[in-house]
């Protein structure tokens, strides 16, 4: 949406209070795809003739959690707010204040 407004000629000021890239890329979609990856990976090698045989061992549920966790760049927001940056927006960090009055 902010890549959007700011292609049509708009400024663009990004509030975030946490992390520039928001749940997807830290809590939810990535790391939670980079976890399921390797479980789906094993599964589909056991279920193929030949490839079965090859697999050998299981899952190491530290190795898999520390897959997931180099998704979310260990929460770290450098290169999001390097592409914020590099497409002209402003990024204020910070809770949003309302500045609206009581009476409005
Ligand atoms: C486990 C899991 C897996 C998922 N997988 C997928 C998937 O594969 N594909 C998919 O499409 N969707 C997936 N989703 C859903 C997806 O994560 C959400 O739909 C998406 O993140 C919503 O984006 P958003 O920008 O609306 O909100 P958010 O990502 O929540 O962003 C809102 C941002 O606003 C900030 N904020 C909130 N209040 C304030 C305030 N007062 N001041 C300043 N900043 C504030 C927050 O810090 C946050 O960074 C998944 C969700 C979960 C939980």
């Amino acid at each position: 949406m902010a890549d959007y407004a700011k292609k049509r000629g708009l400024s663009v000021a990004v509030v975030e209070a946490e992390l520039v890239g928001s749940e997807c890329s830290y809590w939810a979609c990535m790391p939670s795809k980079a976890l399921l990856r390797s479980g789906h990976a094993l599964a589909a090698a056991k279920r193929l003739d030949c490839a079965a045989q090859a697999v050998t061992g299981d899952l190491y549920a530290a190795h898999v959690l520390a897959r997931g966790n180099s998704f979310t760049s260990d929460w770290k927001d450098d290169g999001q707010v390097s592409w914020l940056e590099s497409a002209g927006m402003n990024l204020i960090r910070g809770p949003r204040r309302d500045h609206r009055r009581k009476d409005d």
